[in-house]
């Protein structure tokens, strides 16, 4: 064996793929979850590697466990999801951050934050590079996710500053792909989902708000590089595809590539729903050595081929 991994958030969407990936890579790898949103069945496969052990458990509560690095992703990211119990989403990022970064210092392990793009809020710059401090409403409806991931950056370099502890923080901007869960809410699978039984697709507001959509694989490339790199790195990195699109050419594309009988819809936006968000990448290029290789209608195609064998 390699190292011994922990991945908090292990059993969702993208720590599925995450685990998967490390274990590749002969490491031992211990996923841990409270199956929030996250679910058996997407790292049920996984078992048959002797190298992998799951733990049922939440990270707002402290774990001892001997690592040479932990990511951690747990936290509900979908605003459907997040928003259900907000209290409980700010605890999972705030003191789940303090238990996981104290583990780290415990047991002198690297560790990872899954921040977010929304970290820059509905953002009045426009690509977001590293540097730029955002535009969030502290009081808002997305604020529980939004502050929470910006409180566990926080966290992560005053661990770093005051105790030494070794981390890495990567911003991920719209990811996709399979081991989404079909209820996540968020509007790639939404879309999926919808075109595939025929229903309406749901648009909230005129559809001309952006995201910058990347493919799975090419997410945990980045973070595996980010992991990787040098002590003196900590980041912030940004880890996304610039390519923009307005949702409504999602839209578009998805009923095209599905094939789909489907009628777009427009339902009421929801508050602060940011405008448009697209990632500045000169950061990873130059310290990763890592851009985004897979193109949106491709990793589409890809998407729409696991809902396809899901329903
Ligand atoms: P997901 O909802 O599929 O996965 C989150 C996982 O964390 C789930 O398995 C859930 O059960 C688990 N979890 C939630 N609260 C927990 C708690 N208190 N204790 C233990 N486990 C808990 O979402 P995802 O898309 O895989 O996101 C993973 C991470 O990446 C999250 O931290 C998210 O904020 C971050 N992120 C994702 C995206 C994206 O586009 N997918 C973008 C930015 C940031
Ligand atoms: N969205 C939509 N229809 C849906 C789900 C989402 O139009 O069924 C919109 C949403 O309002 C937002 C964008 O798609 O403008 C991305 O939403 P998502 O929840 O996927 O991610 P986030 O807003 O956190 O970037």
């Amino acid at each position: 064996m390699n190292k011994r991994i922990l991945v908090t958030g292990g059993a969702g969407f993208i720590g599925s793929h995450l685990c998967a990936r490390l274990l590749s890579e002969n490491n031992e790898v211990i996923c841990l979850d409270n199956y929030f949103t996250g679910s058996k069945s997407n790292i049920i496969d996984l078992l048959r590697n002797p190298g992998f052990e799951i733990v049922r458990h939440d990270i707002i509560n402290p774990y001892n466990i001997e690592v040479d690095e932990i990511y951690n992703l747990a936290c509900p990211a979908s605003p459907i999801h997040y928003q259900y119990n907000p209290i409980k989403t700010i605890k999972t990022s705030v003191m789940g951050a303090i238990n996981m970064l104290g583990l780290a210092k415990r047991v002198d392990a690297k560790i990872l934050q899954a921040s977010t793009s929304e970290v820059y809020g509905d953002p009045n710059v426009h690509p977001q590079k590293e540097n730029y401090w955002g535009h969030v409403n502290p009081i808002g409806i997305r604020s529980c996710y939004d502050e929470g991931k910006r409180c566990a950056e926080t966290l992560f370099m005053d661990y770093h500053r005051q105790n030494k502890v070794k981390i890495k923080i990567i911003r991920i901007f719209n990811t996709y792909g399979p081991n989404m869960n079909p209820d996540d809410g968020r509007v790639v699978s939404n879309f999926i989902v919808q075109a595939l039984k025929g229903e309406d697709i749901t648009i909230y507001g005129d559809g001309s708000q952006t995201r910058s959509f990347q493919y799975i694989d090419d997410l945990i490339e980045g973070m595996i590089r980010t992991m990787n790199t040098s002590a003196s790195f900590t980041g912030p990195v940004n880890l996304g595809n610039p390519d923009e699109f307005s949702i409504l050419e999602l839209a578009e594309k998805i009923i095209s590539l599905t094939k789909s009988k489907s009628k777009i819809v427009h339902c009421s936006l929801p508050s602060d729903d940011p405008k448009q968000r697209q990632p500045d990448i000169s950061l990873a290029k130059e310290v990763l050595n890592w851009s985004p290789k897979i193109k949106l209608d491709e990793g589409l195609v890809k998407t729409i081929k696991y809902f396809k064998n899901k329903m």
